[in-house]
């Protein structure tokens, strides 16, 4: 027992000493990461498995900190979705926020309420819980 508090600790500490901005930058890095394991365009249903490439795209912006790397602030979206077509997020947001809240009612609402925390962020606490969904999502693929 006492050697499993051992190995928590010391996996705690590979966290601490790093600075608090590449913390934040692995836990929104590793967000995005298991937002693409869904593998599919929830706009137009282009897969990965199809050759499309697959983007994680912010629905309140990243700049929020609160949303900045929550999974639930991300939609897996194709590159076209995304960014490069016509109709894409970030060619055409008001566009795209009409389809999103048609989507999916009420969850803009909610992630706006948490991005609009001003608590400061803990990054360590973040990345790890971030950690913990990566190991049980990708076991799920
Ligand atoms: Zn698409």
């Amino acid at each position: 027992m006492a050697l499993r508090y051992l190995l928590l600790d010391k996996k705690l500490m590979k966290c601490l000493p790093e600075s608090t901005k590449a913390t934040k930058k692995k836990a929104i890095d590793l967000a995005k990461k298991i937002c693409r394991l869904e593998g599919i365009c929830l706009k137009c249903g282009r897969t990965k498995a199809q050759g499309w490439r697959i983007h994680a795209h912010h629905i309140i912006p990243v700049t929020f900190g609160h949303t900045a790397a929550l999974t639930s602030n991300l939609i897996c979206l194709c590159a076209a979705c995304h960014s490069t077509g016509g109709h894409a997020a970030h060619q055409n947001p008001i566009e795209f926020s009409n389809w999103f809240n048609e989507s999916f009612p009420g969850k803009y609402d909610v992630l706006r309420t948490i991005a609009h925390n001003k608590s400061k962020v803990d990054w360590n606490l973040v990345y790890i819980g971030l950690q913990h969904e990566w190991k049980m999502k990708s076991k799920e693929e």
